[in-house]
């Protein structure tokens, strides 16, 4: 079988192996498949060509272009799939795992393309939270911002994911307008690396957007500078190494550090044998020890049970397991293939060993291994190895080594504070499940682990149907965890993108504010509408643009009309006596709902124009009551325009709502969608 050359992508060249150059073997037969790694790569190179070409093309986007940029990334990725999952088989990784990997990642991908264009605007620059009131006129006011760092996201992988893993970081960078450097675990990098091929050669991302070191990173990190960031995934022991390098702490460089953990799935008290829990609980556990082999920062690692039904869950686990077909992962009978390599197989089983010095192997066999299709003495095979742990107080090795394959260890519980000690004894984990139907003990052990996870995932027999499973990070949930698991966070919809943001604290007049972030704040210039402003179209139509109503008197008949016509005789509008009583209302009071509709009475243009529909209402408050006899009139202001398609846009007004003493009654946004 010919060696494969997996080239790095370097300031714009491919980059073949040379100097330094390691060998990577397949996981199936241990043969030599591929090397990867030069040390020649000029990092700083890497770094200025990111920096300087990447970074501004990115900068000049806005967040929607670039969402839109992702969707065709991700979109053409799907379409060359089956390339990736053709390399893919040599990692060990099976037609079910490819699913999770490449699938995955590109649905990654999507999901934050979509995102992108749904909660971030069409502009350059992000708004944090409302509004501040920082003065009593409102001549002075903050904002939060955020702004894409200036410099180069240094992504670090594992082997475990290599297009998840590249794309799950990419995704939120490039929407931050920030350009990566990917670095993915060598033993893996084939893939990435064709995937990063497929990226490069689309055209569709900017220069200087993405590159890629296959092997060593050289010393990289030490030219990182306070608006470059540091992403990793992999051991906890390297995360410590290199988050204290020297360069990273001297420079307050981000480094989030994603590692693995021991990871804990309860069963509630309440799922004994035979409940639908119960079986629930067996098919997650045997499901997360044996996808990727084990190999998933995710998976169960302490299996944490009652202690009267320790020997129930063994046993089911035990004839579960025993059904897992091990073998080339290219079958299509094969469950669970390979670890990713000889290495990895001579460490779980080491591993394997020391929790063996203080739990039961009750499943499995560490020598021997039945394989089908594939050499069990020249692939990196192992069988699942299912432990029991009868002292988990005193255990040490149970809470903190992880044997990243299938092998993990059931140990039982007392009661409820006791489930909690032993979850929390894996000192920060990316995530624990637990599998009941009673809400209190869902909410007890909540409160108990919370504080120790990244992420909780509670299932039984009402949500197992449509349940996402343990183990699958999602894009839209945080991923990553506190203590062991690297006191990190990824993903989690658009708090990805922040990381790789800097927030500025901004203060200023509405007129500066608004002419920075786009939006009109309170207070700032209003632009008189020549016309009213429903006859405007999308394009035409300023920020700032305002329409001053004229005024409407509030009768008492126009409370009892509306009341009638809606059905709404709800005391406060209907009975003066009861209405008196209520602290909040001097007497009967105008419906706010009626405020509501007679302020679009006041502003709407009723002949048939640009303005298409009518979308929602944001940020309604009502803030004095209106009671018969007083005037309200409306001001309506553009407050923020969002392009949608080459049809329309959607723009967000302004709505103040005011009585006769210009004190205000309702304030809201106005949500439409204007012809373009
Ligand atoms: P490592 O921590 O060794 O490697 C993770 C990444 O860091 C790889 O890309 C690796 O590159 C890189 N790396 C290692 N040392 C350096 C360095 N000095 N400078 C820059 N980059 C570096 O983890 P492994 O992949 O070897 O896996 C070991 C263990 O990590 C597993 O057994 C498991 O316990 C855990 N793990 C956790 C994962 C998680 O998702 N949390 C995923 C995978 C593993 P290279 O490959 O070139 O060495």
């Amino acid at each position: 079988m010919s060696v494969q050359f997996v080239s790095s992508f370097a300031a714009g060249d491919w980059i073949a192996p040379s100097s330094g150059a390691r060998s990577i073997a397949s996981a199936i037969t241990g043969d030599v498949i591929a090397t990867a790694g030069n040390d020649a790569l000029n990092v700083q190179n890497m770094l200025d060509y990111g920096r300087t070409l990447g970074g501004p093309a990115l900068r000049k986007m806005t967040f929607h272009d670039r969402a839109r940029m992702l969707k065709a990334l991700a979109l053409h990725l799907r379409e060359h799939r089956k390339v990736l999952y053709s390399a893919s088989f040599n990692t060990g990784a099976t037609q079910t795992d490819h699913l999770i990997d490449i699938d995955g990642g590109i649905g990654t991908m999507l999901l934050y393309a979509s995102k992108g264009r749904r909660e971030m605007p069409d502009s350059c620059v992000y708004l944090d939270g409302e509004a501040e009131q920082l003065s009593r006129n409102g001549t002075f006011m903050g904002r939060h911002i955020c702004n894409p760092l200036q410099g180069v996201a240094v992504h670090i992988n594992a082997f475990n994911f290599p297009v998840w893993g590249m794309l799950e970081k990419l995704a939120p960078t490039l929407l931050a307008g920030v350009p990566a450097i990917v670095k993915p675990a060598t033993n893996t990098c084939y893939v990435t690396a064709l995937c990063v091929r497929l990226i490069i050669e689309s055209g569709i991302l900017p220069d200087g957007a993405l590159q890629l070191v296959c092997g060593g990173l050289g010393d990289m990190l030490d030219h990182l500078t306070c608006q470059d960031a540091v992403a990793f995934t992999g051991a906890a022991q390297t995360a410590q190494k290199l988050r204290a390098n020297p360069r990273i702490i001297a420079n307050a460089v981000r480094f989030t550090a994603e590692a693995d953990s021991l990871n804990a799935s309860i069963l509630g008290p309440d799922a004994a044998p035979g409940t639908p829990e119960f079986d629930l609980f067996i098919e997650e556990v045997s499901r997360e020890m044996t996808t990727k082999a084990g190999q998933k920062c995710t998976a169960i690692r302490r299996i944490i049970v009652p202690h009267s039904d320790t020997d129930a869950v063994i046993e089911a686990l035990s004839t579960r397991l025993a059904k897992i077909q091990i073998g080339d992962p290219r079958l299509p009978s094969t469950d669970m293939g390979p670890l990713v390599s000889l290495d990895q197989k001579r460490d779980v089983l080491a591993k394997a060993a020391l929790l063996a010095t203080e739990a039961d192997q009750v499943f499995g066999n560490r020598e021997v291994v039945s394989v089908a299709g594939a050499d069990p003495d020249k692939g990196a095979f192992v069988s699942p190895l299912l432990f029991h742990c009868a002292t988990p107080d005193t255990a040490t090795h149970s809470h903190t080594t992880e044997a990243f394959g299938p092998v993990s260890t059931v140990m039982g519980y007392q009661d409820l504070d006791h489930a909690v000690t032993l979850a929390n004894k894996g000192q920060g984990s990316l995530v624990a499940s637990v599998i009941t139907h009673d809400t209190d003990v869902a909410r007890a052990l909540t409160l108990g682990i919370g504080a120790f996870h990244g992420r909780l995932y509670l299932n039984n027999r009402d949500s197992m149907q449509e349940a996402t499973g343990h183990g699958a990070p999602l894009p839209h949930m945080v991923h990553g965890g506190p203590g062991r698991a690297g006191g990190g966070e990824e993903l989690g919809g658009i708090r990805a993108v922040k990381h790789y943001m800097q927030r500025t604290a901004l203060q200023g007049s509405p007129d500066m504010l608004t002419a920075i972030t786009g939006h009109w704040h309170p207070g700032a210039q209003e632009i008189d509408a020549e016309t009213h402003p429903f006859t405007r179209r999308f394009g035409e139509l300023a920020v700032g643009e305002t329409l001053h109503s004229s005024a409407r008197e509030i009768t008492l008949d126009d409370i009892e009309h509306f009341a009638k016509f809606t059905g709404d005789t709800f005391y406060a509008h209907m009975d003066e006596e009861a209405a008196k009583r209520n602290p909040f209302f001097p007497g009967r009071v105008a419906h706010g709902y009626l405020l509501l509709s007679f302020a679009a009475g006041l502003f709407v243009e009723p002949n048939e124009g640009p303005v298409l529909a009518n979308t929602g209402l944001d940020s309604l408050r009502f803030m004095k009551p209106v009671v018969a006899g007083d005037h309200i009139k409306v001001r309506l202001t553009v407050k923020h325009k969002t392009k949608r398609n080459a049809d329309y846009g959607e723009v967000r007004w302004h709505v103040t709502a005011l009585n006769q003493d210009d004190e205000k009654i309702a304030e809201y946004d106005l949500l439409t969608m204007v012809a373009y």
